[in-house]
């Protein structure tokens, strides 16, 4: 099984965005709220805005100092999100504030980024993955799918959603035995964010690498070890220009979706 080429599909989904927001009329808005200054981040959300742009989001970033309260954040949070389709927090947040209070503070309405329990839209990153599957025909009825990482953005919910789609999933964690559950998989989804960490296993089916590591020398790789895996696996998303543009259009996909809702 080769898994489909990212590129070519998040090209498509902007056309289709782009085609949904002419009919709309009006452009979606997107407000995406930062915290500190890192560097990552500025890079992340740079990517986010220049999606938005291109298929006709506005996005604007409303840029917070890093020593700012909890408190003072929701209460931005709550007065930026009157003006918005969507609002997203981009993590991680300094460690004085709680997530779950910022999530709580979204309007689950426009929680575009799917965090919130009440949310209506998928998580942009098992979403996106979900949908990439879905394009490249996929089906996960029956299949036995190893997911490595448990996170609540990442492991937890994609492992949810797999489940909804009928797979039969083992969601693996630090602690786990992971060759024992390795041995057998129909498909990898590893989500651990360490470079070379699927390294030396025999993979003969699809991994997708959601893992985003810096190296040394500057590049970004993925979780897989590329020279060591790459010949065996069947195919392999790669980092960047795998999980991370299909992470960006499914909340587009959210964005254009919640300001379809609102005129309705
Ligand atoms: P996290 O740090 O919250 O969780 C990492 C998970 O990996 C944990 O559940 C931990 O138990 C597991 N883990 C650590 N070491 C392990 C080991 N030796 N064996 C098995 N499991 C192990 O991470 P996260 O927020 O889910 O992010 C994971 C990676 O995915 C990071 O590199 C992050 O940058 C990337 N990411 C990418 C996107 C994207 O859009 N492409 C989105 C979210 C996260």
């Amino acid at each position: 099984m080769v898994l489909g080429n990212i590129k070519e599909y998040t090209k498509a989904l902007k056309e289709q965005f782009k085609d949904r927001i002419a009919t709309i009329g009006d452009a979606p808005k997107l407000a995406i709220i930062q915290v500190g200054n890192i560097e990552a981040s500025n890079r992340y959300i740079k990517n986010k805005v220049k999606d938005c742009e291109e298929v006709g989001i506005i996005a604007d970033v409303y840029q917070y100092p890093e020593d700012i309260t909890e408190h003072e954040l929701c209460e931005n949070i709550k007065f930026d999100q009157e003006h918005y389709d969507g609002v997203i927090v981009q993590l991680p947040l300094p460690p004085h504030i709680r997530e779950k209070a910022v999530v709580a503070a979204i309007d689950p309405l426009k929680d575009v980024d799917g965090f919130h329990i009440d949310s209506p839209y998928p998580p942009a990153t098992p979403g996106g993955i979900m949908m990439y599957l879905k394009h490249c025909n996929f089906d996960l009825t029956g299949k036995d799918v190893v997911i490595i990482g448990r996170s609540n953005i990442v492991g937890k919910p994609l492992a949810r959603m797999m489940t909804d789609a009928d797979a039969t999933v083992t969601l693996c964690h630090s602690k786990s035995k992971l060759s024992n559950h390795l041995y057998g998989a129909d498909l990898i989804v590893t989500a651990v964010g360490k470079a070379g960490f699927l390294n030396c296993y025999p993979i003969h089916v699809p991994v997708i690498d959601v893992g985003i590591n810096r190296l040394e020398n500057g590049k970004l790789c993925g979780d897989v070890d590329f020279e060591n895996v790459e010949p065996k696996a069947s195919y392999i998303t790669p980092v960047p220009g795998g999980v991370g543009p299909m992470t960006v259009a499914m909340l587009m996909q959210n964005t254009v979706t919640a300001a379809e809702k609102k005129i309705k």
